[in-house]
């Protein structure tokens, strides 16, 4: 059962914009909540977003295998728990995880009868530089090795089921819902956490 749909892209490109659009649009739909070290931004809460841990914790989950899939992006690490997509798997729940490009391919490759990808892609390079700096989250350096990694990033796309552009973000949320209502179409037989 494909159950897992999994939206990814490089940094800056507007998963999380995407993806809080998408939670608010079908509230109704399971999140996966990754763990991560990293620092928590002003508006993000912590166990919605993510679940803000220490290093010493995220060590500690990686050697008690906790941990599905887990990265080091930027010097900060994210993982995703067993348990979220094995509870979602036997109770056939529709999970949506927003995950880093490696994470992501990970994942598909640990779970290819379950999962559906989609790629963000931004609409320029240019318009990727200007993003990160209005986010105004990282430092001139920081930016840099997220520009450089979305070279070696962009070229996965092909490995994705869907890709959507991040142009204007209304436009890219319906497609991104329209994505979404098909896989439930699709797959209604089963899903327990999903009517239409
Ligand atoms: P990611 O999660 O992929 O790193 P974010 O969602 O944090 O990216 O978005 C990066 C920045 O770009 C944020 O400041 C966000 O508000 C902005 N942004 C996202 N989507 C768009 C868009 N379609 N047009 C313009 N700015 C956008």
């Amino acid at each position: 059962m494909k159950n897992l749909i999994i939206i990814s892209a490089p940094s800056g490109t507007g998963k999380t914009t995407l993806c809080k659009g998408i939670r608010k649009i079908f509230p109704e739909i399971n999140w996966s909540i990754s763990y991560t070290t990293r620092f928590k931004r002003p508006n993000e809460i912590d166990g919605k977003d993510y679940n803000f841990i220490s290093r010493n914790t995220f060590d500690k989950h990686i050697k008690n295998k906790k941990l599905a899939e887990w990265e080091n992006v930027y010097g900060s690490l994210y993982g995703t728990a067993k348990k979220t997509l094995n509870d979602a798997i036997k109770e056939k729940l529709f999970l949506l995880l927003e995950l880093d490009v490696k994470g992501a391919l990970k994942l598909k490759k640990l779970y290819p009868k379950n999962t559906i990808s989609i790629f963000i892609i931004p609409p320029s390079f240019e318009d990727l530089k200007k993003r990160l700096k209005l986010r105004n989250t990282e430092s001139e350096d920081v930016i840099k090795i997220r520009l450089k990694r979305f070279e070696e990033e962009i070229n996965y796309k092909s490995k994705f089921d869907y890709i959507i552009s991040n142009d204007i973000l209304d436009i890219a949320t319906n497609e991104l819902v329209k994505i979404v209502k098909q896989i439930r179409r699709d797959k209604n037989n089963g899903f327990k956490n999903i009517t239409i």
